[in-house]
């Protein structure tokens, strides 16, 4: 075999779309997704009656195919997003703990331009966080112009678990979705679109997650034995999240109820759900600066 020179470009790889075998492939396309999973404005919501463990149509074999290539235009966009400069996306994530909050995070952001994205977590409010308002550190961590921010937890808790373990009186927590509704809509009018994903996990399959984080030395320091408080709570959590997503889910900045005792459902659904909010966005690459026909580098 020719050696090749260190300067010859070396053998082209085939691009991953290529390799995706479409025989395979679900139907779902994230618009049928999203028409699945959104929650209308002003639905009453039963969680209980909601699968936790549906598959959407999907199919195991071809899912990790499917997730790379609805990444894959995920990755397109969010360059235009970038390059356009104009827009922003949020995308907040919420769910009782081992959901895949953080799961959903490395699975979908994994392969994006990190330069463009920008994830923050949001724990019980500290320091100068806890002398303010309790939007104003959610405010300050919201996606810049051109940047997919993406909330692990948000303001949401504010509603949720303030609201379960009485950290503020009832009245108070009542007055924040009111609140929520005008804040999101003045992210919108300012350009951001704001998508909203509730992880759906039964309280069957978070006991298995929390037994496999206790037994997993890499993956114990998770485990929080406040972690099985808030599993005692679950039926005032699960009141508490169908309240403020019916008090929550507007036109604008909707709901998705994803189901998620199974990753790679939940993986895909979330994919595709920011892949249709990117799609709708459309974002442009600006316009190249005139006059560049028939220049030569040299
Ligand atoms: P984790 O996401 O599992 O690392 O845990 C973060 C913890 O912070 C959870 O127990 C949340 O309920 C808690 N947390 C987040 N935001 C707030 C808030 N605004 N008020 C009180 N607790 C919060
Ligand atoms: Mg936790």
């Amino acid at each position: 075999m020719a050696r090749r020179s260190p300067l010859s470009a070396p053998p082209a790889a085939t691009p991953i779309v290529d390799r995706v075998d479409r025989s395979t492939r679900s139907t779902r396309s994230p618009a049928a997704i999203v028409k699945q999973l959104r929650v209308a404005p002003g639905a009453t919501l039963d969680l209980s009656k909601i699968a936790t463990d549906a598959t959407l149509g999907f199919h195991k074999e071809s899912a990790e195919a499917e997730l790379a290539e609805t990444k894959l235009r995920i990755d397109l966009l969010q360059q235009r997003l970038f390059a356009e400069q104009r827009r922003s996306v949020l995308l907040v994530l919420q769910a009782m703990d081992a959901a895949g909050k953080d799961g959903t995070i490395r699975h979908i952001l994994s392969g994006l331009n990190p330069a463009g994205v920008q994830v923050t977590g949001f724990k019980a409010p500290g320091g100068p966080e806890a002398q303010h308002d309790y939007l104003w550190r959610v405010h300050a961590a919201c996606p810049a112009k051109g940047e997919l921010g993406v909330f692990n937890r948000s303001h949401y808790e504010d509603v949720l678990v303030v609201r379960v373990k009485g950290f503020v009186p009832a009245k108070q927590w009542k007055r924040r979705y009111r609140h929520i509704r005008e804040f999101e809509r003045m992210l919108t009018d300012e350009g951001t679109t704001v998508v909203k994903c509730f992880l759906h996990v039964s309280k069957d399959e978070q006991a298995d997650r929390l037994r496999e984080r206790l037994d997993d030395p890499e993956k114990r320091w998770k485990f929080r034995k406040g972690d099985l408080d808030d599993r005692a709570l679950w039926k005032d959590y699960m009141a508490a999240f169908e309240e403020a997503i019916h008090e929550t889910s507007t036109k604008d900045a909707p709901w998705f109820v994803v189901p998620a005792d199974r990753n790679w459902v939940r993986n895909l659904a979330v994919a595709k759900i920011l892949l249709h909010t990117l799609e709708r966005l459309d974002p442009e690459i600006p316009e190249p600066e005139e006059g560049l026909e028939g220049i030569q580098i040299v």
